[in-house]
């Protein structure tokens, strides 16, 4: 729903050529309405849902048919009139509605593609109100922002909600045994090509035409009895495969890739006299010629497996087990170790969301950006399990929505009594600090060894050298009072690059004084990223992964963090909020102290 309204927005904004239209901000605040909201949207009638805050008549109206229907009248129509491409555009800084309207009807620009051609070509230059400086300026941020067409990688903040929403709609329908995600989303590299899906079911026909009647198909590429590929509205490329149940194991395998990965499997069963391919393992014949022999690496399977005995096909464990090995996770797949270490039995325990028991960087609305209210974040805490929550609301030096010290106090009392009253989690107060230029924090050293947990994270000046954004950093790791920094490198993924950092420098000092090093569970963010978790686990850094919710639904991110610290090859025992209390508090301690 939620995406839905910010669609209806964006197109709106083209539609209106104004970002400040009234209806344009009607649907944005709609849209965070639904975003924040605890309850179920599709229970909630007309009069309830215009009481709602940021929700108007109209609106509502609209949510209500959404519900009902699957779609709105107003949005197909937008959509007709303005196709994908547009949207696209809109990303581009400096490039507004009513520019893009202007492109449309001026040169038939209608998307990226388009923009560019037109750049190259002199077209945008030659236009009256534009010329030589837009058109350079155009290009500098589609280089900047790595934007380009179809052809570009999607980023993991598209490709998971979009994953996680098909997979969850196939999975309600009445055909469907068994419904995933493969592909490098299930792998969670930081950017995808397509995204591939797997359904197993007895009835093909019945689960491509329900699919192809989502919302989010925007036209279809091209559908066949196992495979279907779409474009979905955003212009992602999805396909589909539809298998039977049997060999759903051997499907997810062959399609979760990678390539690397899946070569090495298939060389090890051609050592056992076995076949694998994403029907099933079987035996080879004992007369089988196999083409290259053992060592041959992107061959496809030499045979067909029909006629062969099957040794495994339902699940992937079952199909690693036949090959002498345990089930090795998905982000892990890469052919980068992760064979020989399952092999020698040396490979890491890797985090799982079970194992998480506390989230340590949460905002509420006492600070600016925060949606949610203090206590409905302790709630929304309790409810998903946490035995401890890091309440971490921004300090005073953050221009738009720090929190001045008697703010600060008057927050604690309320948490502490908060704590009491409920008698069921354990409540750090705390603060997220904004490391200066020079390494400096907010408040003063007396007032920050008052707090129970202090985040320290870096909010401006990105591009300073990189041995001045070394010193900052390590300056705060080293701060007596801080117990872990927030996204490292502060970076936004598709619009701002992270701080430049001498890594060794910054992994050694938090190896040495305790402190935290987060792994933040914002998709925009995936900071710190898989490669400095799998540095940082090899030097022994202690690690937390914290959801930075600004609202109740987001506290629900942990699977994020979770998924990069496999990634990282990060060992369960390297992250501190995977520890009961008493030893995460223990811990706590002895960082402060250090
Ligand atoms: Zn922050
Ligand atoms: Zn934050």
């Amino acid at each position: 729903m939620a995406r839905a309204l910010g669609e209806l927005a964006t197109l709106t904004e083209i539609d209106e050529g104004s970002p400040q239209a009234f209806r344009v901000r009607a649907y944005q605040n709609a849209q965070r309405a639904i975003e924040t909201l605890t309850r179920d949207v599709a229970a909630l009638s007309m009069s309830e849902l215009s009481q709602l805050k940021g929700i108007g008549k109209s609106t509502a109206a609209k949510i209500r048919e959404y519900v009902d229907t699957g779609t709105m009248a107003k949005l197909e129509s937008l959509r007709a009139k303005h196709p994908a491409g547009k949207q696209e555009l809109l990303k581009v800084p400096g490039l507004g509605p009513k520019t893009i309207g202007l492109l449309d009807e001026l040169l038939g620009i209608r998307d990226l593609d388009g923009l560019k051609a037109a750049i190259a070509d002199g077209r945008i230059a030659a236009l009256p109100g534009l010329g030589e400086k837009t058109a350079e300026n155009l290009q500098r941020a589609i280089d900047q922002l790595g934007l380009s067409s179809k052809q570009t990688r999607v980023p993991l903040y598209v490709a998971v909600p979009l994953a996680e929403r098909l997979v969850a709609r196939l999975r309600r329908l009445d055909d469907v045994e068994q419904a995933e995600y493969a592909g490098s989303v299930r792998r969670f590299r930081e950017t995808i090509g397509d995204l591939d899906i797997l359904v197993a079911t007895t009835d093909p026909t019945a689960v491509t035409e329900a699919f192809l009647a989502l919302d989010e198909v925007a036209e279809t590429i091209g559908s066949g009895t196992t495979k279907t590929s779409i474009l979905t509205n955003d212009g992602v490329q999805v396909d589909l495969r539809v298998v039977p149940p049997e060999s759903f194991g051997a499907a997810l395998l062959y399609f979760t890739g990678s390539k690397a990965h899946n070569i090495r499997l298939r060389q090890r069963a051609l050592k056992r006299g076995l076949t694998l391919n994403e029907y099933a393992l079987a035996r080879l014949p004992a007369d089988a010629e196999v083409a290259g022999g053992a060592d041959d690496t992107d061959a496809p399977p030499p045979m067909d497996t029909a006629d062969l005995e099957v040794v495994a096909q339902r699940t992937e464990a079952d199909i690693y087990a036949a090959l002498d090995l345990p089930w090795i996770a998905a982000e892990q797949r890469e052919d980068a170790g992760e064979i020989e270490a399952s092999e020698a039995a040396t490979a890491a325990t890797l985090v799982t969301r079970e194992d998480i028991r506390g989230d340590l960087h949460d905002h509420t609305d006492w600070s600016g950006d925060g949606r949610a209210s203090l206590e409905d974040m302790v709630a929304g805490a309790v409810e998903r399990g946490h035995a401890y929550l890091g309440l971490t609301d921004h300090a005073e030096n953050l221009r738009i929505s720090g929190i001045s010290r008697e703010g600060m106090l008057r927050q604690r009392r309320i948490v502490r009594d908060l704590e009491q009253q409920r008698g069921d989690i354990r409540l750090f107060h705390g603060a997220e600090l904004n490391i200066g230029v020079d390494g400096s924090l907010d408040y003063d050293a007396e007032f920050l060894a008052g707090y129970d947990w202090l985040v320290a994270s870096v909010h401006s000046h990105f591009t300073r050298p990189v041995a001045e954004q070394t010193a900052r950093v390590v300056a705060a790791i080293r701060h007596p009072s801080v117990t872990a920094i927030g996204h490292l490198h502060g970076r936004m993924i598709g619009k701002r690059p992270g701080i430049e950092l001498d890594l060794e420098q910054v992994l050694d000092a938090a190896a040495e004084t305790g402190t935290a090093i987060e792994i933040n569970c914002n998709l925009r963010r995936l900071d710190a990223s898989a490669e400095v978790i799998r540095e940082g686990a090899g030097r022994g850094v202690t690690f937390v992964i914290s959801t930075d919710a600004h609202s109740v639904p987001e506290l629900d991110n942990l699977r994020h963090g979770v998924a990069n610290a496999r990634r990282g090859g990060l060992d369960r025992d390297q992250v501190a909020n995977t520890w009961p209390l008493a030893r995460f508090e223990s811990w706590v301690g002895q960082v402060r102290r250090a």
